[in-house]
Formats: structure tokens, C-alpha cells, sequence
């Protein structure tokens, strides 16, 4: 931490920090692990891949020195598996499925995984190929992981297919929303070549609701996916948010993941406000821009924090500190409108509430004052409403019902899939459970775009 600090003495600097932190496999330690591998017959590994990557077989072909099969059986399953070999939770997956988990430790398949990976993008491989063109055309609105999963599925499939993504790279969450020492961009835009690749066009700087219209696209294609992800993080509702100095954890990192490094953390007290990996990713990116200190704050305890357990060891190890049972109440400024000071309160949790999760409320008459010169709101991200609407889907508060096998919306035309679904809906806020659900999701409209053929003939 100490060489970090004495590091940061301009932008140019703060780039170091940024640089990818967990150091690859080089050869001989791929081939040692992948020998290790007991290629289980019935693999729990498998099974535990919500992609069902055929684990024991890319590990076997490491071992065996064929490293373009090795990736191809990776990608196959999942188009998005070198970003998931970085940002995979798999203690909770695979790893945590090993069978060697019983005698020593178990196989590290993300490790592997990513070497395999990292080879492809490194020697430049395109993996996949387009399948005979059917003559059916398919819009895709976003392009994340579940938007490029099913660009993917439905490429091999034949379609004629366009996505649209309203930012100037494609790549979603991948490419912009994760901290690029875990992340860095070159991973996800090698997977968006993969996809291009397959003739899939992809119209970048291009939105749904402005620049074309969600009519247009209905009446234009055989079908559409919704893949939009989520929105901005809200307003955090308290005293004092027009101070200067209060930062959105999303904007935050997606600065850091485009290389623009602000120097206005150097040396600051930073308070950030939620618990989940968004906060841990806004707490980290603080700490490498230059943070004195930087401490979550979060109103319910450790056992609710909705990050993972990887992630919240990693963020200690930054030197990030958490505050539980804590919530702002009131920002503090100064005469030049920059903050100060947070006003906090106590909390304490009373039983769960319709949601099934623990309720924090207020302890009166416990207020405390915290000095603070940046607060970094992570508290959650709204939903496209506005798309929504334009799309005239049926939601349950932003979050679009869909049928849960045919991922089918109310609309017969418009499918969705990923973080547009995800919440009171179903799906798990996972990358790897969005490139799950955009596989499917292409299989679905395959099946009925076949059903709707075979009716006319
Ligand atoms: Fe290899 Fe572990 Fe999977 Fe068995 S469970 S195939 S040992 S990675």
C-alpha cells in the first residue's frame, strides 16, 4: 500500500494501479494444474458451471497442448468465458464443486480457464463460424453479456443479426462496469470481436428510444431480445447531494476502464455508501486513485452484504474498512459547496420483510458526524423504465416479466434476458448466469421462429 501511495503523483501515475492485479498461469504452472485434474466422469464441476463448460475436457486438452481446443470448448459454452474466468465467484461454482475440495484443494479452473483464454486472445483466434444464413433477422438492444451470448447462439444459428448499444463500445457490464484490475477491457472486446466475427453488426453510440425506435424494431425483425442491463445508481434521498465531491460508483469505474484517472482522490477521505460488488468495485478503484482512506458504509450487517465473499476479501485487503449497521443522513459542505462532513446514523435490523431480507431501521437519537471529502454512491441501479415503456412490456417495477423457460415477454415479439430480468423476476446477477440466459433465450426464439415456419407451410 505504501509504494502505491508514494506512486500517485499524477493521472499518468495513478495508470499502474489499474493494471491487471492477479498475475496469469505462465505454461509450466497451467500444465502442473491441469494435471492435477481427475476428469471425473459426471464432473459436479459441470454442473455447477451455469454455462455447463465441459470443465474436465479444456482441461484435458491444456494438458495435452491443445490450446485452441481448449478455448473453443470454453467459448462454446460460454461466449463470455475469459471475462468469466476473472469475475466468476468460483469458490461458489466449479471450484466450490471440485471433488478435490475433499483431499487437498480443488482443481483452480478459473486459473486454467483464463490461460486458455488469454492464449486465443494472445495469437489472435477467431474460434467460431457463422452458420448458413436463414433469412431471418433478429435486433438485439444491448450488447452485455447476455445481448452478446445471444448474438453468438443466433449467429451459428444463421440469423441475420443486429445489435444495438447505445455506449461507443460494445461489451456491457464486461467492458465498462468492472474494475479493470479485474477486468481489463481488451478481455471483453476480444469476446465482442468473436461475436462481430460471426457477421453479427453492431451498431455502437446507437439508442433505443432516440435514434431508432422500439416500433421500428418490431416491425422490422422476426423477433427482438432486450439485453439493456440496468440503469444509473438513484439519488441516495438525503440532505446535501448537491454538494460537490459526491460520485456515482458505476461512472466511477467505467472512467478508470476508459484510462481517465481523476487526481481529485489523492489524499482524501472517501465514504461509500452500499455493500454489494459495485460498492467493493467504487471502495477498490478509491483506494488505487489515491484515497488516504476509504471506508464502506453499509446499513445492514456482514451476514446481508450482497458481494462476494472473494470480492469482500479483496476489498480488505485494500485497506478498505466497513461500517456496518450505518446509514447516511446528511452531507455537511463548506463555503465553496465541496463536502465535509456526513451525518450518520445506527441501525439495528427487526425481522424480514416481504422480500425475505432482514429490515435496518433507525436508532434514535444515535446521529454521529464522519469526515468526509468524497462519497461514492453504490446503492443499487435503476431500470431502463423509459425502454420499457417504448417496448410497452409488462414489469414489476422496472424489472420485465417474461415466461421463465422461453424468456418470452408480454409482447409475442420481444424477448429479454439478463439484468433486464433479473430482481423480482428470475436470474441471479451474475455475468455468467446473464450469458446462461442469453444462450437460452436464443434457443427460444429459435424454437419458435421454427414453430411459427412450420404453422405457414
Ligand atoms: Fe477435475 Fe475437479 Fe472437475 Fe473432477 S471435479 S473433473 S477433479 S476439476
Amino acid at each position: 500500500m505504501e509504494n502505491l501511495l508514494q506512486n500517485l503523483l499524477s493521472a499518468e501515475a495513478l495508470a499502474k494501479n489499474f493494471d491487471e492485479s492477479r498475475p496469469s498461469f505462465n505454461a509450466q504452472e497451467a500444465l502442473d494444474e491441469a494435471h492435477r485434474c481427475l476428469y471425473c466422469y459426471d464432473a459436479p464441476c459441470i454442473k455447477a458451471c451455469p454455462t455447463g463448460i465441459n470443465i474436465p475436457s479444456f482441461i484435458k486438452k491444456i494438458a495435452s497442448g491443445n490450446l485452441k481446443g481448449s478455448a473453443t470448448t470454453i467459448m462454446e459454452a460460454n461466449p463470455v468465458g475469459a471475462s468469466c474466468s476473472r469475475v466468476c465467484p468460483t469458490e461458489e461454482l466449479c471450484e466450490g464443486a471440485c471433488v478435490l475440495n475433499h483431499v487437498t484443494k480443488p482443481i483452480m479452473i478459473g486459473d486454467l480457464q483464463r490461460f486458455a483464454t488469454d492464449w486465443s486472445i494472445k495469437n489472435e483466434k477467431v474460434l467460431f463460424k457463422a452458420g448458413e444464413k436463414n433469412g431471418k433477422k433478429i435486433a438485439i438492444v444491448g450488447s452485455g453479456p447476455a445481448g452478446l451470448s445471444s448474438a453468438r447462439e443466433l449467429g451459428l444459428l444463421g440469423y441475420d443479426v443486429t445489435i444495438f448499444e447505445s455506449k461507443a463500445e460494445a461489451g456491457g457490464l464486461d467492458t465498462h462496469g468492472i474494475v479493470p484490475f479485474r477486468l481489463p477491457k481488451d478481455i471483453s472486446l476480444w469476446e465482442v470481436k468473436q461475436v462481430a466475427d460471426l457477421g453479427v453488426k453492431i451498431h455502437t453510440n446507437t439508442e433505443v428510444g432516440k435514434d431508432v425506435s422500439a416500433a421500428d424494431l418490431m416491425s422490422d425483425y422476426d423477433a427482438v431480445i432486450l439485453a439493456a442491463g440496468m440503469s444509473k445508481v438513484p439519488m441516495l434521498g438525503i440532505e446535501g447531494e448537491e454538494l460537490s465531491g459526491i460520485y456515482d460508483a458505476i461512472d466511477l469505474v467505467e472512467e478508470a476502464k476508459n484510462e481517465r484517472y481523476t487526481t481529485a482522490f489523492i489524499g482524501k477521505r472517501v465514504a461509500v455508501i452500499g455493500a454489494g460488488n459495485t460498492a467493493i468495485d467504487g471502495a477498490t478503484t478509491a483506494v488505487r486513485l489515491g484515497a488516504e482512506n476509504v471506508k464502506i458504509l453499509y446499513r445492514r450487517t456482514e451476514a446481508e452484504m450482497s458481494a462476494y465473499d472473494f470480492e469482500y476479501e479483496f476489498a480488505k485487503q485494500e485497506g478498505v474498512e466497513f461500517r456496518w449497521l450505518v446509514a447516511p443522513k446528511r452531507l455537511i459542505g463548506d463555503e465553496n459547496g465541496r463536502i465535509r462532513q456526513m451525518e450518520c446514523v445506527r441501525m439495528k435490523l427487526q425481522s424480514a420483510g416481504s422480500d425475505g431480507r432482514a429490515r435496518p431501521v433507525q436508532i434514535e437519537g444515535s446521529e454521529f458526524l464522519m469526515d468526509v471529502d468524497i462519497v461514492v454512491k453504490a446503492i443499487g441501479q435503476t431500470r431502463h423504465q423509459q425502454l420499457i415503456d417504448a417496448f410497452g412490456l409488462e414489469h414489476h417495477g422496472g424489472v420485465v416479466k417474461v415466461d421463465s423457460e422461453t424468456f418470452l415477454t408480454s409482447h409475442p415479439k420481444v424477448y429479454a434476458a439478463g439484468d433486464v430480468v433479473f430482481g423480482k423476476g428470475i436470474g441471479e446477477a451474475m455475468v455468467v448466469t446473464a450469458a446462461q440466459q442469453g444462450k437460452e433465450t436464443a434457443y427460444a426464439v429459435h424454437q419458435q421462429l421454427k414453430e411459427t415456419e412450420t404453422a405457414h407451410v
